[in-house]
């Protein structure tokens, strides 16, 4: 029934000069997740909107689950084509609209129009009144309501005419590459997922780096951050996964630095590492799933001493989130099921009983001094020795 689709977008429309530049990425990601559907596709743009028209035939859902990823688009109308925009013609397909769409016809509406054929002989608002009666006329149990209608009918007037009335909400943001890329950590938990799909909404595109502790942590915990990528990268494209074996530096903070410090050591190493990876991959910052107070590795005191070794901005999307907002938003992308699945984490493998929420990074500092000996082997051990894996929706 639909042969086309009008895709709207607010916030890159204030990009001045730069704006061909966002609008031209937002076409190439539609083109991108287009792509991945049955069907094929014309993406053009023109005035402030994106239509897209269908050339073969396509599943419905489909296009608009697919539409409705592409970060930048604010909202996604199925759109009928009326290749003969005469008036005749126009008001008769305007009318066959509503026939097939709707057919319980109590109901209010108003006519919207654009124009952008200036030469077209009905203004913008004689479109409007005119179709207004022409539907009235047609369907009788119909009535016009002009501040509340139950149904915007919208037809604009181009070098073809098109009619539509429904709007499905797009992803909103913007749209991916416009804003460089970053390196998220990514573990199994609910939170990292999360603030990754939270900065690629922002036209961010995404690597990643887990650290493994094999055999403390099992090829199905790895398995679940290989999938929880693969989740992601259904909304932030691409990712390229370095998985990091952790267990040797784990091990040795272990045996040399105090139980109660072991959890900010270890995070002071990740974020070390993941940084050194993120310089090599022209990455511009680093991001994790960190919410202030939520365990005692991320008091406050606790998030200093693990920035402190870090010179890259560290992005921390969901810093200011309760745990049942972080949880919504899991579920909305669909990565809770698989962040909840029970697989050890090396985060928590050797957690102290008691371990420092306030720590002082003096005597933090002092405790790595422990490590010097053999650490700086291990880490370029572990960086020589990583997995990579790219990972595509
Ligand atoms: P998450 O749900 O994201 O695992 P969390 O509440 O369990 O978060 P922590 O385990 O303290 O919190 O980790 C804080 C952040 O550190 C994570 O959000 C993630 O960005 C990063 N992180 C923790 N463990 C790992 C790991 N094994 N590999 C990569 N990043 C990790
Ligand atoms: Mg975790």
């Amino acid at each position: 029934m639909y042969q086309a689709f009008l895709l709207k977008y607010a916030e890159i429309g204030i990009k001045g000069k730069n704006r061909y530049k966002f609008e031209n990425a937002l076409c190439e990601q539609v083109r991108h997740r287009l792509g991945k559907i049955e069907g094929s596709f014309r993406v053009t743009r023109e005035q402030g909107r994106i239509f897209v028209e269908a050339e073969e035939d396509f599943d419905f859902d489909d296009a608009i689950q697919a539409m409705g990823r592409v970060f930048g688009v604010s909202s996604i109308s199925p759109v009928t084509v009326i290749q003969q925009k005469e008036w005749t013609n126009l008001t008769q397909a305007v009318g066959d609209f509503v026939e097939e769409q709707y057919p319980e016809k109590r109901f209010s509406f108003k006519v919207k129009c654009r124009r952008s054929d200036k030469g077209y002989p009905y203004t913008s608002p004689e479109v409007c009144s005119e179709m207004g009666g022409y539907l009235l006329n047609r369907f009788p149990e119909l009535s016009v309501d002009v501040h509340q209608p139950d149904v915007l009918i919208w037809v604009e007037v181009r070098d073809k005419a098109y009619v539509y009335s429904k709007v499905y909400r797009g992803a909103c943001g913007m749209p991916l590459g416009t804003n460089g890329k970053a390196m998220l950590l990514l573990s199994g938990g609910i939170d990292s997922p999360v603030a990754g799909y939270m900065i690629a909404k922002r036209g961010v595109f995404i690597d990643a780096v887990y650290f493994h502790a094999p055999p403390y942590t099992s090829e199905r915990a790895k398995q679940k951050v290989v999938d929880l990528a693969k989740l992601i990268s259904g909304y932030t494209g691409p990712v390229r996964l370095h998985i990091v074996n952790f267990t040797d530096i784990q091990m040795y903070i272990y045996e040399q630095c105090p139980h109660e410090e072991l959890t900010i050591i270890m995070r002071r190493y990740m974020m070390r590492i993941a940084e050194t990876i993120a310089k090599e991959t022209d990455c511009l910052g680093l991001v994790t799933g960190e919410s202030i107070g939520q365990v005692a590795s991320q008091t406050m005191q606790s998030l200093a001493a693990t920035n402190d070794v870090c010179e890259m901005p560290v992005y921390r999307p969901l810093i200011a989130f309760d745990k049942q907002e972080i949880v919504d938003i899991s579920e909305k992308i669909g990565t809770y099921e698989t962040s909840i699945l029970p697989y050890e984490d090396c985060c928590t493998i050797f957690v102290a009983k008691h371990p420092v929420t306030r720590p002082v990074l003096s005597v933090i500092r002092r405790s790595e001094e422990k490590l010097a000996d053999k650490i700086d082997a291990m880490v370029q051990e572990a960086l020589a020795t990583r997995e990579i894996i790219d990972i595509d929706e």
